[in-house]
């Protein structure tokens, strides 16, 4: 295959996938070996698989080319790679987060790298003036997350991208909630892009994964380092079912994006819903940045397939999970099952509650993570549980 002006799709299947040497296996082997024959002293490919993998090559170089990087550096969880990227600071550095991220990403900044005096502030990065207000000599990272989990708050990467160039910080886009076929922030100006794999990567709720996609080489050669030495690897087998999964991530995220549209045009009229969070709703704070800055391969504008509904309170909100039939009450969210989660008491319980509160994460609310199901069976789920509460 020619490197260059691939679509989308056609790197998704392709990329880092040509065929095997051997045999000429169109699927690639996995290469479960943690070791490798040197054929002279120190001349090799690959010496030791927590320095590199075939496996994990392959899927690197097809991730890198999807996120319009350079290199991708693949780990054994998001959560690894988040720690990478915080590896790349030293003591006394300050970072300046979205404040509503990933609980987890809040709980390793509060509970662990604050121990190593790494210091971290919690903003509306919606709002630029405050992100900027933020910024001091000590701030060496600004990390975003858009759209945000569980609000659906976005940000706008091109505009942080530039404040942070003016400051000499780096910017680091958690790019999850959208995956690249919707989302490219190495485009808009970011330096590094974080994945949770677990997500829309894998998309059929089997892997647990992360990775790193970056451009420039001395950012991706200190990560290199960083990832080596502290050995968050992913196993090759996961690194394989991975690259499987990608080759439909087209197709999968068309149909996330179609579906999720559906349903919370749908459900915006229903009037037991208090409030709902979809970034594609017009009358959403921050849809014309969304359709801006959302686009997938074709230049279309799209949604992602995650909406945020509050029902009011917690009773409401478990009555409504328990009517749920097709929608299945679980962590995580990107896989091809429709699940919904209660963020509260799942994946934000490590905030402290007066936090949680402030930031809309109510007892009340529920996050949908919409699969590729039919649309309308989905939808009469959702209405059948909703008449009874
Ligand atoms: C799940 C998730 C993570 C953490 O990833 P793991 O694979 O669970 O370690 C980070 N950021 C976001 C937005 C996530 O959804």
């Amino acid at each position: 295959m020619s490197k260059k002006n691939k679509k989308f799709s056609t790197k998704s299947i392709h990329k880092g996938q040509a065929p095997e040497k051997l045999y000429g296996a169109v699927s690639l082997p996995i290469y479960l070996t943690s070791t490798f024959r040197q054929k002279e002293f120190g001349e090799y490919e690959y010496d030791y698989s927590r320095a590199g993998n075939p496996t994990r090559t392959n899927l690197e170089t097809n991730i890198a080319s999807l996120e319009e990087g350079k290199e991708a550096i693949a780990f054994s969880s998001g959560m690894a790679a988040i720690s990478s990227v915080i590896h790349l600071l030293s003591s006394g550095d300050e970072v300046i987060f979205t404040r509503n991220v990933y609980g987890g990403t809040y709980r390793i900044m509060e509970n662990i790298y604050n121990k190593f005096s790494i210091k971290s502030h919690w903003v509306d990065s919606t709002d630029l003036d405050v992100l900027k207000r933020k910024i001091n000599s000590n701030t060496k990272m600004v990390f975003i997350e858009t759209p945000t989990n569980p609000m659906m708050e976005i940000c706008d990467i091109k505009e942080i991208s530039r404040i942070c160039k003016h400051s000499k910080c780096m910017l680091v886009v958690d790019n999850t909630f959208m995956s690249p076929y919707n989302q490219r922030p190495l485009t808009l100006g970011a330096d590094i892009v974080m994945h949770s794999i677990t997500k829309y990567l894998n998309g059929h709720s089997d892997v647990i994964g992360g990775i790193l996609i970056a451009k420039k080489q001395k950012i991706i050669d200190e990560l290199r380092f960083i990832q080596m030495s502290i050995g968050s690897v992913p196993s090759p087998f996961d690194c394989w079912i991975t690259q499987r999964s990608l080759k439909t991530l087209s197709v999968r995220m068309k149909q996330h994006n179609k579906n999720a549209y559906k349903i919370a045009h749908f459900l915006e009229s229903f009037d037991k819903i208090k409030s709902i969070f979809y970034p594609g709703l017009v009358n959403h704070p921050n849809y014309d940045i969304a359709k801006k800055q959302q686009l997938d391969p074709n230049g279309d504008s799209v949604f992602g397939g995650m909406i945020s509904i509050d029902l009011g309170s917690l009773s409401k909100a478990k009555k409504f999970v328990k009517n749920l039939k097709i929608f299945t009450l679980a962590e995580s969210l990107g896989g091809v099952e429709s699940l919904v989660c209660h963020p509260a008491s799942m994946t934000h319980a490590s905030i402290p509650k007066n936090v949680r509160v402030k930031l809309g994460i109510t007892d009340g609310l529920l996050r949908l993570s919409v699969g590729i199901e039919d649309a309308n069976d989905l939808i009469v789920d959702l209405t059948t549980a909703l008449n009874k509460i």
